[in-house]
């Protein structure tokens, strides 16, 4: 079975770099278009939901500086990852990437076994949390533990 169109989804942290190596070494090998997403977390969720200050300013800070460091991340893949395929979005990662996957047509998520919320493995990882109701297939690639 030939894949057709892999999304791969990063934290944005240096340790993805596996994760659309793998992504992108899978793409040549099955002829297929490669695209890529970071899900940028709104503050109000980090903070627990009810916060009495208008976040809008740090938000809007908040995306630009993600589009730049996703620009900067997604430049040593060149080619294979053109503006029109590089993608950010807002919101909660399993269903902003399931979004985004469907809209797409991609039929492989790729994404790391755990990235910056090592703790989060411990109650269910976004790689975990991605699986749940995935419109296509889903990789986990194994990263190193840190030490
Ligand atoms: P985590 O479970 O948060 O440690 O992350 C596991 C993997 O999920 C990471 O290596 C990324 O591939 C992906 N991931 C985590 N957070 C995001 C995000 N905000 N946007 C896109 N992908 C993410």
């Amino acid at each position: 079975m030939q894949y057709q169109h892999i999304l791969v989804a990063i934290d944005l942290a240096e340790e993805c770099h596996p994760v659309v190596e793998r992504a992108a070494t899978l793409a040549r090998s099955h002829n297929a278009r490669l695209s890529i997403v970071h899900i940028v977390e709104p503050m109000a969720m980090a903070f627990g939901g009810d916060v009495p200050m208008d976040l809008s300013m740090l938000q809007q800070q908040q995306f630009d500086q993600a589009r730049e460091r996703l620009d900067t991340f997604t430049g040593r893949y060149g080619d294979m990852l053109p503006a029109d395929q590089r993608h950010l979005a807002y919101g909660q990662p399993r269903q902003e990437i399931h979004r985004l996957a469907i809209e797409q047509g991609c039929d492989l998520i790729v994404v790391g076994s755990h990235g910056r919320h090592g703790l989060a493995l411990l109650l269910g990882s976004t790689a975990n949390d991605l699986l749940h109701g995935a419109p296509c297939d889903v990789l986990a690639v194994r990263l190193k533990k840190e030490e």
